[in-house]
């Protein structure tokens, strides 16, 4: 599966777009998508990856970190901290950029599961980042609009 990137027209508008909630989280293709989108993230050796990063129109991410498997549907960030950590970050659809981001130290996110049940999950650090970064892109924002700097790289660590 191809992974949009922002260097093509069409892509770049698509992932500019505010993705649509999920109206029925058990829908069997709901749960056939987050298969592809773990597999599209493994295979790209990303850290997270966000439905519209496909073509998928969905609010849904996918992460891994530090071998925790994560799968949002219909993600919000409904709290953080008002400390915000500068970081390095990329993205599998902004290849070879790297830019310095600022996001929230710590935040606290909800989604919906498989089974449409609400969950919730403090995060700090770099994992609060990665649910900063993908839930970003669900309401068509990249990295790039947020960066202090921006450097351009031979090949970068992709979320
Ligand atoms: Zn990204």
């Amino acid at each position: 599966m191809r992974i949009l990137s922002i260097f093509n027209k069409k892509d770049e508008q698509f992932l500019r777009q505010k993705t649509a909630e999920v109206i029925n989280p058990q829908d069997p293709a709901i749960r056939e998508l987050i298969d592809t989108m773990r597999n599209v993230m493994e295979k790209n050796q990303g850290v997270g990856l966000a439905a519209n990063q496909i073509g998928k129109p969905w609010r849904i991410f996918v992460a891994e970190y530090q071998n925790q498997s994560f799968a949002f549907i219909n993600p919000k960030i409904i709290k953080h901290s008002r400390k915000v950590n500068l970081a390095e970050e990329g993205c599998l659809s902004v290849p070879r950029i790297v830019g310095v981001v600022p996001r929230y130290d710590k935040i606290v996110i909800e989604g919906r599961d498989l089974n449409n049940k609400k969950f919730k999950i403090k995060a700090s650090g770099m994992l609060a980042r990665i649910f900063q970064h993908e839930t970003d892109h669900l309401d068509g924002i990249l990295f790039i609009d947020k960066a202090k700097e921006l450097y351009q790289v031979k090949s970068s660590k992709n979320d």
